[in-house]
């Protein structure tokens, strides 16, 4: 359900568990790359974290499209400089990922939350698989993921070599479409049966798409100097 709150417009998908604040925010840029106007940025989440009366501001990584997932209970172990997940068993942690067409995808498992920044070549890197092999490594499983706001299908154009290349290396043929001669990626769909193989069960899709929806940022639409939706994950205590 949308709502807004001092210029942030969200969705609200808390109902999902009692334990668990899940939303992605816009209406105000969340950016933190360089060449963005980083003050009024910053100024964003302070809003946003007094709004929703989180304990710290969300933390963030350095996103890279990469496969790499940044561990927050052992920083010690992380090694690269930039990463594309974050997970955590901590609670009252908020842990946010930013985007602008591309998904994000929130894993509760037991113990652990982890958000994720899917673009097609994080995905394609094996980002998912990632996250589940490390929810395997605690002990824990994931019962229910969240596939987030992201650019649909039918705004999503791509070159045939690419949906040949999921193709072959998923083994998933309900991930495109043809029209007039062009090709339409469908990355909900692909998220989704990587998550299905993995033997999550209880997916929740947030069916919005950026590109359609002109107050969400989208890359595709406005070019590389739009802003950024955050999208959060937390467990409550
Ligand atoms: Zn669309």
């Amino acid at each position: 359900m949308l709502k807004s709150k001092r210029g942030i417009i969200y969705y609200d998908i808390n109902t999902i568990c009692s334990d668990i604040v899940c939303f992605t925010a816009g209406g105000r840029d969340f950016a933190l790359s360089e060449n963005q106007n980083l003050s009024d940025n910053y100024a964003n989440y302070r809003v946003l974290t007094d709004v929703f009366n989180f304990p710290s501001l969300p933390f963030t990584v350095s996103q890279i499209h990469s496969a790499n997932i940044y561990d927050f209970d052992n920083k010690d172990k992380n090694e690269s400089e930039g990463y594309d997940g974050i997970i955590t068993s901590q609670l009252d942690l908020p842990l946010g990922i930013l985007t602008a067409d591309c998904f994000s995808v929130q894993l509760i498992g037991g113990n652990n939350i982890a958000n994720l920044h899917c673009g097609w070549r994080s995905i394609y890197a094996g980002i998912i698989n990632n996250a589940v092999d490390i929810f395997q490594s605690r002990g824990d499983k994931i019962d229910t993921a969240v596939v987030n706001i992201g650019i649909c299908t039918d705004c999503y154009e791509v070159s045939p070599g690419l949906v040949g290349s999921f193709i072959e290396k998923f083994q998933f043929n309900d991930i495109y479409k043809e029209k007039d001669g062009s090709c339409y990626l469908n990355l909900r769909k692909i998220i989704e049966n990587i998550l299905k193989f993995s033997g999550v069960n209880r997916i929740i899709h947030l069916q919005r798409c950026t590109f359609c929806n002109k107050y969400l940022y989208s890359y595709r639409r406005d070019g590389e100097n739009t802003g950024r939706l955050l999208s959060v994950i937390m467990r409550k205590s």
